[in-house]
């Protein structure tokens, strides 16, 4: 099955409703989709086309969003490149993914080293071109690609197909319902599953998006005071700051808001209950770039009897767990449904994604007798940074490189600001200036990532198999 064309479908059926909003601006989907189609002309002047693979490299503005559409509507795999990365691992993604071009808001061009690089400005002053616009969707079509890290320390690029997309924002649409006046407040990184699939789900509804272009509380409590939002999601460190803010003014929330969506890792149960005392629901998810956003999300009529639970599966979606033998007992999470990518591409392209027709997470949970899901552990000791994901192996990958280190573990250990931060332990095979090192990783690793503290010790703790245990070295914060 194909799908008509989302955005040239949108202008057709709701062409004066609001699509995009930012600062003082707005943009209906009628004109979203004639300044795509500007930009996608702009777009063909270089040669890309139907099936080319697009990096793309942006802050969080509306000309990202054009781009992203002229994108759409010329049929092109876009490569979702995270701003906060360093060059060293954004020139990793941009050779795994082979990206034939590279799209780049000039505020980042000194991001990337590539004979690719096409900046927004250059995009802008180009004279449009005729281009093939793709008026229909194969179901299997690749959208987005974004890269995400596990255990090998290597990122991998995950496919997100039209279906993906599509049955993930008709499933969260069948859970919190939408409605004609609904406005998603975007403060969430559009490169990552997080704000992309805002944007999804508004060519899917029909739903106006509202962008900040960075997350600041104080803006935050604004829209929800004036009420001139309905939905936004959030993570638990962002929550608890919009929470501060609204105690600090003394303020109300206004009617207009419905839901928070709150994602990336376990929320405290403490802040829901306190986001309650301001009428605001939140509803706690659970997904993964591999499933295009949520698998599991809390309906709003359970929020308050459910607390700490991350729901029940969307419609459309089915969750197990790994050998459990009766409610209340902890295993894998696996995951079936229209969700869950296909594969990988590049280096990772061969792995296996569904092994009997099921996602195995690696996220360790359990269903309570109601079937409501818990998720007790996360995958690969995955540390949850400020709602960024932070892999251990990745760090550790990079302390290796350097000679005066034999071997390294990384964990998380817990941070007022952060929730968590990580941090290092390293054996070496000779003195050096731990600054030095530091100094090091910081050349390849994007800051969040950067180790909060080095210390240096004996040995590591390991298995009888030698694997280390990064969960007793949290032991040692
Ligand atoms: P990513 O693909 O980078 O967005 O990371 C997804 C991972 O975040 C999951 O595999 C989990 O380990 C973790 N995660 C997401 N949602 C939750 C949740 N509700 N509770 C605990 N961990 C979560
Ligand atoms: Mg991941
Ligand atoms: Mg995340």
């Amino acid at each position: 099955m194909n799908y008509p064309n989302w955005l040239l479908q949108r202008a057709h059926l709701s062409s004066s409703r609001m699509a995009l909003s930012y600062e003082e601006q707005e943009w209906s989907f009628s004109e979203m989709n004639s300044t795509a189609q500007k930009y996608a002309g702009k777009l063909a002047a270089f040669g890309v086309e139907r099936d080319s693979r697009v990096a793309i490299l942006s802050k969080s503005h509306p000309e990202f969003i054009f781009i992203m559409y002229a994108c759409l509507h010329i049929g092109c795999e876009m490569v979702m490149l995270n701003e906060r990365l360093s060059k060293v691992e954004l020139a990793y993604q941009l050779e795994d993914s082979k990206s034939r071009f590279v799209l780049v808001d000039d505020k980042l061009v000194e991001k990337i080293e590539s004979p690719h690089v096409i900046t927004f400005t250059s995009i802008r002053s180009a004279k449009p071109v005729e281009f093939e616009i793709q008026e229909e969707w194969e179901q299997g079509r690749t959208i987005s690609i974004m890269y995400t890290s596990g255990t090998t320390g290597n990122p991998k690029g995950v496919r997100q197909t039209a279906e993906n997309h599509f049955s993930s924002s008709i499933s969260s649409a069948l859970n919190i319902g939408i409605s004609a006046e609904d406005v998603w407040l975007c403060v969430m990184p559009l490169f990552h599953i997080s704000g992309f699939s805002i944007l999804m789900r508004s060519l899917v509804y029909g739903m106006g998006v509202r962008l900040h272009d960075k997350f600041d509380a104080q803006q935050c409590a604004k829209e929800l005071q004036k009420g001139t939002v309905t939905h936004m999601s959030v993570v638990g460190v962002t929550l608890e700051r919009i929470l501060n803010v609204l105690d600090e003014h003394k303020a109300s929330v206004s009617p207009n808001f419905k839901t928070m969506l709150a994602g990336g890792g376990p929320i405290p149960v403490a802040y829901i209950q306190r986001a309650e005392t301001y009428g605001i629901s939140v509803l706690q998810t659970y997904g993964m770039t591999e499933t295009s956003s949520q698998t599991t999300t809390l309906q709003p009529a359970d929020a308050a009897r459910k607390i700490g639970s991350s729901g029940k599966p969307l419609f459309l979606y089915q969750v197990k767990i790994e050998g459990a033998q009766k409610p209340g007992e902890a295993g894998e999470i696996h995951i079936r449904g229209p969700q869950v990518t296909p594969g990988y591409i590049g280096r990772h392209s061969g792995l296996l994604v569904q092994e009997d027709g099921w996602l195995h997470t690696g996220d360790i949970g359990y269903l309570d007798d109601e079937g409501f899901l818990f998720v007790v552990d996360r995958r690969s000791d995955l540390i949850v940074s400020g709602g960024e994901n932070i892999y251990p192996a990745e760090i550790e990958k990079v302390l290796l490189n350097h000679p005066a280190v034999r071997e390294a573990g990384v964990c998380g250990k817990p941070s007022e600001q952060w929730g968590e931060v990580p941090a290092a332990y390293v054996v070496l095979n000779e003195e050096i200036e731990l600054d030095v090192l530091l100094a090091f990783c910081r050349e390849q690793l994007a800051s969040y990532k950067l180790p909060k503290s080095i210390k240096t010790v004996e040995s590591l703790p390991r298995n009888a198999s030698n694997k280390l245990l990064r969960r007793e070295l949290k032991a040692w914060n």
